[in-house]
């Protein structure tokens, strides 16, 4: 079922679990001291698990707009597209993201759009489904798949596919084969309460989501953010950021503009919605329920 559901303005907002995973803070954020982290695991003790590990969620967004269904990443994948090297990586974690579409009632044939906040392989899990003797086809049959230029052409680069192999050639590179694939190159409407943004640094092409819809807003963050920390922090770099500093650029620019809006906040690898609030001249997470 839903970890969290948002309705802004005419637009439903579902978020959906893929799964979860422990990941070492010394690993994620090596440059972080870990003392640092203690005023953070008392003010969000669900975003850790113990006090040396962050606790990671994977979520992906499920979005209704003027009778558009799309589909904000697909997580970590099955099995299938998910094979050790890369489970690995979050402790041989699997996905469940068609579970809990399931669980909501909807089918793959429903999603229209496939939106990719950026292409690593925790985003990008279930684009393919692998059954043994046939070519890979379409999770979601009827979906457009859409990601950044800049992200399509970094992805494909020996030296990131050696990073994180075999994803490419299981969740990515069949797209455009399969001719489901649509670049983007900047700012693009996908309705007119939903715009993809350019918020780049953790990818050269990560995008989130501006939701503006009856005189409010939400945006859906990707990975701009690792946990809420880093709204106070947004100078802590996290250790997969391919341009970290344009990272910390970002992170400050959307939380500026978040906070001057008023808007809500989707972070992925954290769960739930919130806004930025402030106190003691310091701006933190707060979690808004629903
Ligand atoms: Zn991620």
């Amino acid at each position: 079922m839903p970890e969290a559901t948002l309705t802004v303005g005419n637009v439903e907002i579902l978020s959906l679990n893929d799964n979860q995973a422990t990941l070492p803070l010394q690993d994620v954020f090596p440059e972080v001291p870990a003392d640092a982290w203690t005023p953070y695991q008392s003010q969000y003790p669900s975003g850790f698990s113990g006090p040396e590990h962050l606790l990671a969620h994977f979520e992906c967004y499920l979005i209704r707009s003027e009778g558009r269904t799309i589909l904000v990443d697909t997580g970590l994948g099955g099995a299938a597209s998910n094979p050790n090297s890369v489970e690995a990586m979050v402790g041989g974690v699997e996905g469940r993201l068609l579970d809990e579409l399931n669980a909501v009632g909807v089918n793959p044939g429903d999603i229209d759009t496939v939106f990719f906040s950026h292409l690593h392989f925790d985003h990008v899990g279930w684009n393919l489904l692998h059954e043994s003797g046939n070519s890979p086809r379409p999770t979601f049959p009827n979906a457009r798949y859409l990601a950044h230029r800049a992200d399509w052409e970094v992805f494909q680069r020996p030296e990131v596919i050696a990073l994180f192999p075999p994803h490419w050639d299981l969740t990515l590179g069949p797209l455009q084969d399969l001719g489901v694939l649509d670049l983007l190159d900047g700012e693009q409407t996908l309705t007119s309460e939903i715009t993809a943004i350019p918020t780049p640094g953790h990818t050269p092409g990560s995008m989130s989501l501006a939701v503006v819809s009856g005189g409010q807003r939400a945006y859906i963050l990707g990975d701009v953010f690792h946990g809420p920390a880093q709204i106070t922090e947004t100078g802590w770099k996290f250790s997969f950021d391919m341009d970290a500093d344009q990272g910390v650029a970002t992170r400050a620019a959307i939380i500026d503009r978040a906070e001057s809006e008023n808007a809500i906040l989707a972070i992925c690898h954290h769960g739930g919605f919130g806004r930025v609030a402030r106190a003691d001249n310091r701006r933190y997470w707060q979690l808004i329920q629903t």
